[in-house]
């Protein structure tokens, strides 16, 4: 079978999207390869079709549960039921007997914290693997130095797999990040496909706001008025329930709030309710997305900006994965400028906390009461703990230098979150084409303009605009097959 019959007969595509077919082709011929293609461009599809044309397992590590588990469904629809996914949530039965049967599997999702268990990994030895699949992989680097030490430890972990071939994907990277993938994962001599990062069918629009009502006033009116449905980001968990009241309060019944504090069957609810077409617009933080393959998101609201452009891109990347004309609009209010750097103080705590919880912890006191006692949150404790893993003999007699060494990584760290969010304020105040100023970041220079381009353009959002006698119809009539197949990726 070739790789086009394989496409057709597991997936019934006609055709590849941009990229997929070159970059099936060298996994295939057995070489690293380094893959960003645009949110939404059809990644999945390039370490999935490998799964049938080579002999063997597609270990794929995935950083989000909710990433994973929609996944493993999506493929399972499809009718493949050789898929497992091994994370924290799986029973404990169900674990002992996937992992010994390992080899009957066709795809293995895993976060990179399973990875470290020696039960899992000692049965994933004994499995053929033909292809490490490493997904959304610029978490490696924003998260992996600090706060997700399991992900630095991707390459040993490929190594003692056998050293499979690589397959690291990402729609969001810089030079810098593409660089540290490759080394992360000891990829050898991987060959890249660079794919922009544009999206022309999002339109960008920034409005400026004095005041907090008005821009209150202004989300109210959006969600009113655009084609739906709809993605609400706020900075806080606090404010992803505000914003939901607010709404509410105004007569837009159809909308949730969504967030990481929220218990899990909550959040499963309200995804589900969200992919079938039931709620009209979230509000939510960060943690909701990277799950959620919704294909007829029409617009995405920044109530707040994110700190960094990668997050930006990735959230705004939601909207209009069908290809239809859809939009991204940020709010920017005056005081908003600061949110971001409390933000980023909040993450890392203060010299002097950190001077009492050392001392406290090498007088024996456990991590977690140290923690307690000095005021230090869970994020923040867990950068500390990462970095005393490198005083091997423990703190006792070099507490001074245990501190001094994390307190030079939390100055590093936060330089680089400054800088980051310098270049989110940069591009903000730029009066330039704002999409030029995206593809800049990702050091893309050449750019074709393009219609409905964004507010320096002169962009309105009235190709938008909701039809209010079509969306009455809607309501009586929930199309819900064409918003399952939809969901699922059946649209063809
Ligand atoms: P990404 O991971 O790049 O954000 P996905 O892999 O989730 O994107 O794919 C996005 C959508 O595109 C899915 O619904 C998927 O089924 C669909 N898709 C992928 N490849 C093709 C293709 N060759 N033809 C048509 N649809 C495709
Ligand atoms: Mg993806």
């Amino acid at each position: 079978m070739n790789v086009q019959q394989a496409l057709s007969r597991y997936f019934g595509y006609e055709h590849f999207r941009e990229g997929q077919e070159n970059i099936v082709r060298d996994v295939l011929s057995g070489r690293d390869v380094l893959a960003m293609l645009p949110t939404g461009g059809g990644k999945s599809l390039c370490y999935q079709l490998p799964g049938y044309l080579l002999e063997g397992t597609v270990l794929i590590i995935s950083p989000l549960l909710s990433l994973m588990e929609d996944q493993v469904q999506q493929i399972r629809l499809r009718g493949e039921k050789r898929v497992i996914g091994l994370n924290g949530s799986l029973p404990y039965l169900e674990r002992q007997r996937a992992l010994s049967h390992l080899n009957q599997y066709r795809f293995i999702f895993a976060s990179p914290e399973i990875l470290q268990s020696e039960a899992v990994l000692s049965a994933l030895s004994a499995v053929r693997i033909s292809l490490f699949a490493v997904d959304e992989a610029h978490c490696i680097s924003q998260w992996g130095h600090d706060f997700r030490p399991d992900y630095s430890k991707l390459g040993e972990l490929r190594e003692r797999l056998g050293n499979p071939p690589c397959l690291a994907l990402t729609a969001t990277a810089t030079k810098e990040v593409l660089a540290d993938i490759e080394q992360s994962l000891n990829m050898k001599k991987p060959i890249r496909h660079v794919y922009s990062v544009n999206r022309s069918n999002i339109s960008i629009k920034i409005e400026e706001y004095s005041s907090l009502e008005d821009k209150l006033q202004r989300v109210l009116e959006l969600v009113r008025t655009l084609e739906g449905p709809g993605i609400i980001y706020c900075a806080s968990r606090k404010w992803t329930e505000s914003i939901s009241l607010y709404l509410q309060a105004e007569g837009i019944k159809n909308t949730a709030f969504y967030h990481g504090g929220m218990e899990p069957e909550q959040r499963t609810l309200i995804q589900h309710q969200f992919l079938y077409g039931q709620l009209d617009a979230v509000c939510c933080t960060n943690a909701f997305g990277m799950g959620v393959n919704k294909a007829n998101v029409r617009y995405v609201i920044h109530f707040h900006f994110p700190a960094q452009m990668e997050s930006y891109v990735q959230e705004i990347g939601r909207a209009g994965r069908d290809g239809l004309p859809s939009a991204a609009v940020a709010l920017i209010g005056k005081g908003d400028r600061d949110l971001p750097l409390s933000m980023i103080d909040s993450e890392f705590c203060t010299y002097s906390q950190l001077h009492e919880c050392i001392y406290a912890m090498s007088s024996g006191m456990t991590p977690e009461d140290a923690f307690n006692m000095a005021g230090i949150s869970e994020i923040q404790g867990r950068f500390i703990l990462h970095h005393l893993t490198s005083f091997e003999n423990g703190i006792r007699g070099s507490e001074q230098k245990a501190i001094d060494w994390i307190f030079s990584r939390i100055e590093n760290r936060r330089r680089l979150k400054l800088e980051k969010l310098d270049g989110v304020l940069h591009w903000l105040s730029s009066p330039e084409c704002r999409r030029k100023g995206i593809l800049a970041y990702f050091g893309e220079e050449t750019f074709q303009k393009q219609e409905l381009c964004c507010d320096r353009c002169g962009v309105s959002l009235s190709f938008l605009k909701q039809d209010q006698s079509k969306r009455r119809m809607d309501d009586q009539l929930p199309d819900w097959e064409t918003e399952l197949k939809a969901v699922f990726g059946q649209n063809e």
